[in-house]
């Protein structure tokens, strides 16, 4: 991938959104303001884009810290193959794009008077606001486990100090010693990453600590691209991942930080580090602003990503449910990419085109070991971003060791892309 501009990959189809009532052209006086929460992979995709294609809009970009520290690679951080500074970003290149950079918190949106108030009490003010603020944790979804446990069992599931807990903790686990890591049931952040990091996890014990054990204890049956997972988790580490499916443990019904426990339907699991990945659902921000409606992530038009319940409010990435795409990195970029050419065009009174968006999730078992899933997705005429049936693919099961080392330098080739288009 080399960029969002409107002729490279993720260009926009010529199908025109047709009967779409189209918001007012942008104001008359001034400059149309587009203000974004979230400088992730879904945020600084809008940004980005903006600036490259119209430069009249001025873009807020609004991110609760002043450096963006990447989940996908992070399980390469924990595994000790990779330095947290490699996969952590600046925001100096959107600025120097055009990009109005606000670091704060943003704390609530008033769709009515369209002003998003900041945790410092100013308010910025707003003609269309995207929303890609990523996803929390519900701390309270299993008793025993809340916000102080994540620093006795963390999760690791938002890049940076939780990733360099669990990295000391691995490399401290005792010899022989075993590591729980706890998977909740869909929707959730990145489908295959458990899976990754139970693989890179077993790549760090195989050389440091071979008698050590894994068991995922999962709150569903199978997972993504699960035959490629035990296929190369039997050669690479021949028993040391054990995987327990929902239907072997009948579902988690506590946790204990002090017993270093996992107390499931049928049976106490004990571990010396705990990998507890908790249930997410869409930020508070955008489920108190009613982004939501009743559920626990924003619904959208899934051809504008303006927001299914609040008018000017459009939200992307893990927060929203966008059809049939995974809660990925590369589905936020791609659907910000999109979303950029949206917002233009509403801002200077034209309909939105249709995208053709695509998605490919890559997970290494081993630097040297990869394997992906990819798909390509289109609005239909009823309005759901459906899957192209016959695009994508996974891996094949039969690949041969060069294939999967290929694979592997794909993806290391898919992050730098990708990480460079957006931060520079
Ligand atoms: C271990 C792991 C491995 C992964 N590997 C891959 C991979 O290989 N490939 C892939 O494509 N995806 C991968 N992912 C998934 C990927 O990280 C997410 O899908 C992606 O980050 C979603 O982008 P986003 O823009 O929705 O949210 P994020 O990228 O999380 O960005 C959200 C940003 O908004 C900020 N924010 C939130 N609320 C506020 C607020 N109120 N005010 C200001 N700022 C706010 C956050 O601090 C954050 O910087 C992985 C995830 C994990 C956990």
């Amino acid at each position: 991938m080399t960029g969002f501009t409107r002729r490279e990959t993720l260009a926009l189809s010529t199908t025109v959104v047709s009967g779409m009532l189209l918001a007012a052209p942008a104001l008359a006086q001034g400059r149309a303001k587009v203000v974004i929460v979230g400088g992730g992979f879904g945020g600084a995709a809008v940004a980005r884009t903006l600036t490259q294609i119209d430069p009249d809009i001025e873009v807020t970009l609004v991110t609760e810290a002043a450096a963006f520290t990447t989940c996908p690679f992070s399980n390469l951080v924990i595994a000790g193959e990779l330095p947290i500074q490699s996969i952590t970003f600046q925001y100096d290149a959107l600025v120097a794009a055009g990009v109005r950079l606000v670091v704060g918190r943003a704390t609530a949106i008033d769709p009515a008077a369209r002003t998003v108030r900041m945790d410092d009490g100013t308010a910025l003010s707003y003609d269309r606001l995207v929303l890609s603020p990523g996803i929390q944790m519900k701390y309270d979804a299993v008793p025993g486990y809340s916000k102080a446990m994540e620093e006795v069992m963390p999760h690791a599931w938002k890049a940076g100090p939780q990733t360099l807990l669990l990295r000391d903790q691995l490399a401290a686990l005792p010899q022989g010693g075993t590591v729980l890591i706890s998977v909740p049931n869909n929707p959730y952040r990145c489908p295959p990453g458990p899976y990754e990091r139970a693989s890179l996890m077993a790549h760090a014990l195989s050389k440091t600590n071979p008698t050590a054990k894994i068991i995922i204890l999962d709150a569903k049956d199978s997972f993504s691209k699960q035959s490629l997972f035990m296929q190369g988790w039997e050669a690479l580490y021949p028993g040391m991942i054990t995987y327990v499916p929902f239907s072997e443990n009948g579902g988690i019904l506590n946790v204990d930080g002090g017993q270093m426990s996992i107390t499931t339907a049928f049976e106490t699991f004990n571990g010396d580090v705990i990998n507890f990945i908790p249930p997410q659902s869409a930020p508070h921000l955008a489920l108190d602003a009613g982004l939501g409606g009743d559920g626990e992530w924003c619904a959208v038009d899934q051809a504008t990503f303006e927001s299914s319940f609040v008018p000017g409010v459009h939200v992307l990435g893990d927060a929203a449910i966008v059809g049939d795409m995974p809660k990925s990195g590369f589905s936020a970029a791609v659907q910000g990419g999109v979303c950029a050419h949206v917002l233009s065009a509403m801002l200077n009174g034209r309909a939105p085109e249709r995208g053709t968006l695509l998605n490919t999730c890559y997970s290494l078992l081993s630097p040297g070991y990869g394997i992906s899933i990819a798909g390509v997705y289109r609005v239909t005429e009823d309005g759901h971003l459906k899957s192209v049936e016959g695009a994508g693919g996974t891996s094949p099961i039969d690949a041969t060791t060069e294939f999967r080392a290929k694979e592997a330098d794909h993806a290391r080739s898919w992050y730098s892309n990708l990480t460079t288009v957006l931060f520079g």
